[in-house]
């Protein structure tokens, strides 16, 4: 949909960005822990296994060192929610609580599509939780499984009333027809056009991205309606594959203690929650997906996987272990008893016992023993278990986990390491680099000279008091392009007498000085020790300050001899007395900063800031 709604100004858009808290917003996509006054955590724009992530809540930008990715708030919001500008704007302020100015004429229906879709899926989340309690049935199934109707909507459980057009009445005065069909929300009979409400008579599960919008809804069948769960129609934004259910209340929990359990239903999950390990996630059914192992691994160092103990919840296991073992993710295994599943164990057995088992939960070798048969048993089956235990352990990325992983095996097992091994290189397909990767080890690589990115980072730690010196700095001291680029964007704003902000300062300059931009801001700034050491505020600049003059004019000094010559051979008079005035001016300078820097050096309160 391309006519815009919203009226959004710059006043409004820097409105909303501060109204957001970046660390909240991307810690909700991939863990980040604080160093410094930066945070850090693992990008998730590319695939890697060391952070090189980087958010900056007070400058109000991301900065990824492996792939470049790099943005505010907005710019994230619409690469990972794939939203366009106008509609990003309009999720983050409804995150934030602000109004958005209408444009001039604008109706209700010229909204953007994405935005009426979110706020048909906030209303009937809204519509399902009020009709709880006056759907019977669906209160009555919540307490077999141990639930009021209080813990219901804690969890995000509504019901969905019985009868064609219960929500449709409800919610059509306020949405188009057309914007809930597009949420899912209410479904056309194809033969006879007729439109009606696609959740009838069922107990509603909101399903929610890891920053708690609702995306979409499971819904089950409270009586013996097929299918037992049906779910919002897949979108662009609701893909069941690439959520987690649970993660935007799990996270929190998983970020503290570095561990998640990941389970296959929701009433797993609300079980385990229930029972305080408030850390579970449930892949909702299916098997785990790539896109949820890396949603996982982003949030998780350890993953507990706590699916059900059928047949069909073991071998989910089984796929589940390599895709986080590939991820650099740990391994836990926890296998209940009497095929139970974290729901009806807690049942069963009450909260003490689920937490006491998730605590005990296995590591991955044991798990894997616990399955291939002993040495006395039909070989053809102990080879098969045998095989498939080291094609899983092998998927770890780390070569030396590998190997602990095969040696523990073979300890457990018997069977000569050498032999294991050999089976394991067979099996081992590292992940292909993908090509961000390579392009972060080549931005590494790039330096600028060294006084130049001394001056750069000292002006920034410096912005306060530097601001007005920038503006008398010539660009030219700069000899590198991308150092010139970077300094002529902060003069930019020095003149404007405006604070140092990513955002308009890399709005102005190529990829590779806004790299250099954010590795610049990134910088921790000095602290007051720091800065006494190397002498204080601006005066820490005067020295490489000086060493750039003084290269620069020797340098442009000497640059002048060719023209020099050429004047004298075109006997070209007036050119070569006003070229060689000018030469001999630079190198008089030259010494005089010279003579300068000297003395500086010599004293003893700058000796630190010596090169
Ligand atoms: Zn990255």
């Amino acid at each position: 949909m391309s006519e815009v709604f919203y009226d959004i100004n710059d006043d409004v858009k820097r409105d909303v960005l501060s109204a957001t808290d970046l660390v909240a917003l991307i810690g909700a996509v991939t863990s980040l822990k604080k160093t410094g006054r930066s945070w850090k955590g693992l990008c998730p724009f590319h695939t890697e296994k060391t952070p090189s992530f980087h958010v900056h809540p007070e400058r109000g930008f991301y900065y990824c060192f492996g792939c470049g990715a790099k943005g505010d708030a907005i710019t994230f919001v619409r690469e990972t929610e794939r939203l366009e500008f106008p509609e990003a704007v309009a999720y983050l302020a409804r995150r934030a609580g602000i109004t958005l100015p209408v444009r001039k004429g604008g109706t209700r229906a010229d909204r953007a599509k994405e935005t009426r879709v979110a706020e048909a899926l906030a209303a009937a989340a809204a519509f399902f939780s009020a009709a709880l309690p006056r759907h019977a049935a669906a209160v009555a199934l919540l307490a077999r499984r141990g639930l009021g109707i209080e813990d219901g909507s804690g969890y995000g459980i509504g019901a969905a009333p019985e009868g064609w057009e219960s929500l449709k009445s409800s919610l059509s005065p306020r949405f188009t027809e057309e914007a809930l069909v597009e949420a899912g929300l209410l479904q056309r009979n194809p033969e006879t056009g007729r439109i009606y409400d696609r959740f009838r008579n069922r107990l509603t599960i909101e399903i929610r991205d890891a920053r708690g919008e609702v995306l979409g809804f499971a819904a089950r069948a409270i009586g013996d309606d097929v299918p037992k769960y049906l779910n919002s129609p897949e979108t662009s934004r609701f893909t069941k594959g690439k959520l987690l259910y649970g993660l935007d209340r799990a996270k929190e929990a998983i970020r503290r203690s570095e561990t998640a359990i990941l389970v296959e239903g929701y009433f797993d999950q609300i079980a385990l929650a229930r029972a305080g390990c408030e850390n579970a996630v449930a892949s909702m059914g299916t098997a785990l997906t790539t896109s949820q192992s890396d949603l996982l691994s982003r949030h998780a160092a350890t993953v507990i996987v706590a699916y059900d103990g059928d047949a069909a919840g073991v071998a989910a296991s089984y796929k589940a272990f390599p895709l986080l073992l590939s991820r650099g993710v740990a391994v836990r295994h926890l296998a209940l008893p009497d095929g139970h599943d974290p729901d009806s164990f807690l049942r069963e057995k009450g909260p003490e016992a689920l937490r006491a088992a998730v605590n005990a939960a296995s590591a991955l070798v044991p798990a894997l023993l616990s399955r291939i048969p002993g040495s006395g048993e039909d070989p053809t089956v102990r080879a098969a278990r045998l095989k498939e235990a080291v094609e899983i352990v092998s998927q770890a990325r780390e070569a030396l986990l590998r190997h602990e992983l095969l040696s523990a095996l073979s300890r457990g097992t018997g069977v000569p390491l050498a032999i294991l091994s050999a089976s394991a290189a067979a099996s081992f397909r590292p992940e292909a680099e993908s090509p961000a990767t390579k392009g972060g080890a080549a931005d590494a690589a790039s330096r600028l000279p060294e006084g130049e990115e001394k001056v750069l980072s000292l002006l920034v730690a410096e912005w306060g008091d530097a601001a007005t010196l920038v503006t008398r700095i010539p660009a030219d001291i700069f000899s590198h392009p991308v150092a010139r680029e970077v300094f002529m964007a902060m003069k930019t704003r020095a003149e404007a007498g405006q604070p140092l902000d990513f955002s308009e300062l890399e709005s102005h300059v190529g990829a590779d000085a806004g790299r250099w931009i954010a590795r610049l801001l990134l910088q921790e700034l000095p602290s007051t020790e720091e800065k006494e050491q190397g002498g204080k505020g601006l005066a820490r600049l005067h020295i490489p300050l000086l060493q750039l003059k003084i290269r620069f004019l020797e340098e442009s000094a000497a640059g002048l001899q060719p023209d020099i010559q050429r004047a004298e051979n075109a006997g070209d008079m007036d050119a070569h007395a006003r070229l060689t005035e000018e030469k001999h001016g630079r190198a008089v300078e030259a010494a005089r900063l010279k003579a300068e820097l000297k003395s500086e050096l010599r004293r003893p309160n700058v000796r630190d800031a010596r090169e």
